[in-house]
């Protein structure tokens, strides 16, 4: 799909779209052709700061006057609208991130839909605590933290956007989110949204930019009280030294590794499925992706027989195409650092069994950064692509012998963000479960997520959990209040 003029996309400040105070543009390309698809503000700290004034003095405005009643009906609001636009979302989506459009349909679109819906009800139900004593009641009140940055990566964009954005706005602060550069359209689609609904003037912004200028600055601001960041470990090292020192508020959701355990015992097919599903969704660009696979020996060869055939014949190309299944990366330079990893598997030692290659696409797909999904056998499961996250359609595959040699190769790296574990022994799955570092553990399944769930990662892969109440909590400050008796 390819859009006759480049779009024009512009920052949200207080209501209304401005163009970036020191006029600089950035290019937004289509990952699948490498055609110029928008042109959107490079800001700088002048942007930042009048979005966060703006913030401000919404808080200090109509919104800050808003009750909980009001805030839930308007994210509500926020998600008929989006229901209503859903293909037009699917569209865009899949052009600015490269991935299949059957993909945005069926997760990025009624996931964002959702977030806004289930953050609406779940502020109407919040209850928050009581202490009641012979001497005094105490009670508990929430209390918005003030402006919020949010800071989201380009692999689900408006699903990560909205994740943050719903639960923030829900507990009644200001957002100022700055979205990844590299898929500015569905958070810039979010703003004309939040314009139609009538949310009061500068309850949301969004500044788009460069994360070490506008991100950076944004971070720093001494009027953010908090940042939510979703991004790369390194970045998130970045954020934490920064907004630390100044005590802000922080949720870091970061990079992962993510083990694919699969037992003897558990249904072929089914952990078949689920590890090619775990392994290639979104090229293999979530998180929450399953980059090691761990298979018990006696169905070793079995498995990686099933599981490449089944990687061979996922559908790669034009994302617009309905029955696409593998789109492009999101762009050529990660592409090329996908690529690097394959390289390095080859040096050390790992035998490419399926992939590692460009496929053939015609014009104008030959322009852009796809790239087959890729297994890759024969490694050291401690060699440094079976442990570093590559964030691409590349998977390692390795054998072990017992289901305690399983848990400690899941848990030896240093990221902890997501496990699946594949089993027909269900006190296998919760022991192993236990036992396993990771923030998030699937038994027998993959991404299947119910939004009252607590979300996050241990070790690398960040710090505090989101979802459910986990939001509510760190979207705001907790009070207490202690009557005498
Ligand atoms: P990234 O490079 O870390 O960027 C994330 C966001 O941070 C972008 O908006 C980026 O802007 C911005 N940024 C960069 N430098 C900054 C700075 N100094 N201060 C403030 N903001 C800054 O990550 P990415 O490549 O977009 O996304 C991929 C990574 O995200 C992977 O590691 C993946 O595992 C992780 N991820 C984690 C989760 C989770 O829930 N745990 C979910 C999705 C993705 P620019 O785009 O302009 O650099």
């Amino acid at each position: 799909m390819s859009l006759a003029q480049p779009r024009s996309v512009r920052n949200f400040v207080g209501g209304a779209f401005v163009d970036p105070v020191a006029d600089e543009w950035i290019d937004d390309l289509a990952p699948a052709t490498g055609e110029l698809i928008a042109r959107i503000p490079a800001s700088g700290a002048a942007d930042v700061d009048a979005a966060v004034a703006a913030g401000r003095a919404a808080l200090a405005g109509a919104w800050g006057r808003t009750s909980v009643a009001e805030r839930a009906d308007r994210l509500d609001a926020i998600a008929d609208v989006l229901e209503r636009r859903a293909e037009e979302i699917v569209a865009i989506e899949s052009l600015d991130a490269g991935k299949p459009s059957a993909l945005a349909r069926r997760l990025d679109v009624p996931r964002a839909i959702a977030n806004f819906r289930f953050f609406a009800g779940a502020v109407r139900h919040d209850e928050t605590g009581f202490f009641g004593s012979e001497k005094a009641l105490n009670y508990t009140l929430r209390r918005p933290l003030g402006v919020v940055a949010v800071i989201t990566p380009w692999n689900l964009p408006l699903y990560l956007l909205s994740w943050k954005v719903a639960p923030a706005l829900a507990m009644g602060n200001a957002v100022v989110a700055k979205p990844s550069e590299l898929t500015p359209l569905t958070a810039d689609l979010l703003a004309h949204v939040v314009a139609e609904v009538g949310l009061p003037a500068g309850a949301f912004n969004v500044v788009h930019g460069l994360g070490p200028a506008a991100g950076q600055a944004l971070v720093e601001h001494p009027d953010v009280a908090a940042v939510s960041f979703t991004g790369g470990t390194a970045t998130g090292k970045r954020v934490a030294a920064t907004a630390a020192p100044a005590f802000k508020k922080l949720s870091l959701e970061l990079g992962g590794k993510n083990p694919t355990i699969v037992f003897a015992d558990a249904d072929p097919q089914a952990a078949i499925d689920g590890a090619c599903r775990a392994a290639f969704t979104n090229q293999g660009e979530i998180c929450l992706c399953g980059s090691r696979i761990f298979v018990e020996r006696s169905a070793y060869a079995e498995f990686v027989d099933g599981f490449v055939k089944r990687a061979r014949a996922l559908k790669i190309g034009d994302p617009a195409a309905a029955d696409t299944e593998v789109g492009a990366l999101i762009s050529q330079a990660h592409r090329a650092k996908v690529e690097g990893y394959v390289a390095l598997a080859k040096q050390e030692g790992g035998e490419v069994v399926c992939g590692g290659a460009r496929p053939s696409l015609p014009s104008p797909l030959d322009g852009g950064a796809f790239l087959e999904p890729t297994v890759i056998t024969g490694l050291s499961p401690t060699c440094r692509t079976a442990t570093e996250e590559i964030f691409g359609p590349v998977v390692t595959v390795h054998p072990f012998d017992s289901e305690d040699e399983a848990v400690a190769l899941a848990n030896g790296v240093r990221y902890g963000l997501s496990a699946s574990v594949w089993t027909r022994d269900l006190s296998r799955g919760h022991r192993v479960a236990a036992a396993l570092d990771t923030g998030i553990v699937w038994v027998n399944t993959w991404l299947l997520r119910d939004l009252r769930t607590a979300f996050g990662g241990t070790k690398d892969s960040g710090v505090g959990r989101e979802g459910g109440r986990w939001s509510l909590d760190f979207y705001s400050d907790t009070r207490n209040v202690c009557v005498a008796l």
